[in-house]
C-alpha cells in the first residue's frame, strides 16, 4: 500500500494553549507539527491553526510582526486555516461591539465571551456534522459563538441554539477546544483538508 505523504501543520505560537495543538497533531499519522512564529515559519507551512488565548492580544501581535498580511494572503491562495476560540475570533469578518484587529478570512459575525460571565467554562457534547455519530467533548472556555454566517460558510456544530463550529472552504473554526481533550477527530478533520489541498 502506498504511504501518505507527511504534510506539516504549523501552530500560531504567539500566545495561548499552542502547546496542546501541537501535542495532538503529534497524535496524527503523517503529521509534522511545528509552532511557529516567524513568517519564515508561516511560510513553509501546508496548513495552520490559530489557537485559543486573548483574541485581542494576539491580534495586536499579529499586526506588531506583520503576519497577519502574510496569513491573509496565505489563506487568499487557500491555505487550510483553524482557529479555536480566540483564533475563531481572530478569523471573523465582524466582531460584536469591537473594532480589535482581526484577520477578517471568515463570513461571520461573532459575539465574544457570549455564554455569559457566570458560567466561564463548561463541557458539553457536541454533534459535529461530518464527524460521525459520536459526539465531541466540547470544552469552552469563555467561549464565542457565531452569530451570523454568510452565504459560503457551512454550519458543522450547533449547541442551545448558537452556532459553534463552521467551515467556509478550507477555513475551519470552532468556540470550542477539541485539543483539550483526547478525541483526535476534529483536527483529524483538518488535516485531510490540508491534504486535499496539497
Ligand atoms: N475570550 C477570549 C477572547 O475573546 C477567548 C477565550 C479562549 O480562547 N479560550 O479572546
Amino acid at each position: 500500500m502506498k504511504s501518505k505523504s507527511t504534510i506539516t501543520i504549523g501552530v500560531l505560537a504567539l500566545q495561548g494553549d499552542f502547546e496542546a495543538h501541537v501535542k495532538m497533531l503529534s497524535m496524527l499519522e503523517n503529521v509534522n507539527a511545528i509552532a511557529v512564529r516567524s513568517a519564515k515559519e508561516i511560510e513553509s507551512v501546508d496548513g495552520l491553526i490559530l489557537p485559543g488565548g486573548e483574541s485581542t492580544t494576539v491580534g495586536k501581535l499579529l499586526r506588531r510582526f506583520e503576519l497577519d498580511t502574510l496569513i491573509k494572503d496565505r489563506a487568499g491562495q487557500d491555505m487550510p486555516i483553524y482557529g479555536t476560540c480566540a483564533g475563531m475570533i481572530l478569523l471573523a469578518k465582524d466582531i460584536e461591539d469591537s473594532s480589535q484587529d482581526r484577520l477578517g478570512i471568515l463570513d461571520v459575525e461573532v459575539a465574544r465571551n457570549a455564554f455569559g460571565r457566570q458560567v466561564d467554562s463548561f463541557e458539553a457534547d457536541i454533534d459535529v456534522l461530518t464527524l460521525g455519530e459520536l459526539p465531541i467533548r466540547g470544552v469552552f472556555i469563555r467561549a464565542p459563538y457565531v452569530k451570523t454566517v454568510g452565504p459560503n460558510v457551512e454550519i458543522l456544530a450547533q449547541y442551545g441554539g448558537r452556532i459553534v463550529a463552521v467551515r467556509q472552504k478550507n477555513v475551519l473554526a470552532s468556540a470550542f477546544h477539541p485539543e483539550l481533550t483526547t478525541d483526535t477527530r476534529f483536527h483529524q478533520l483538518f488535516a485531510e483538508v490540508v491534504r486535499q489541498s496539497q
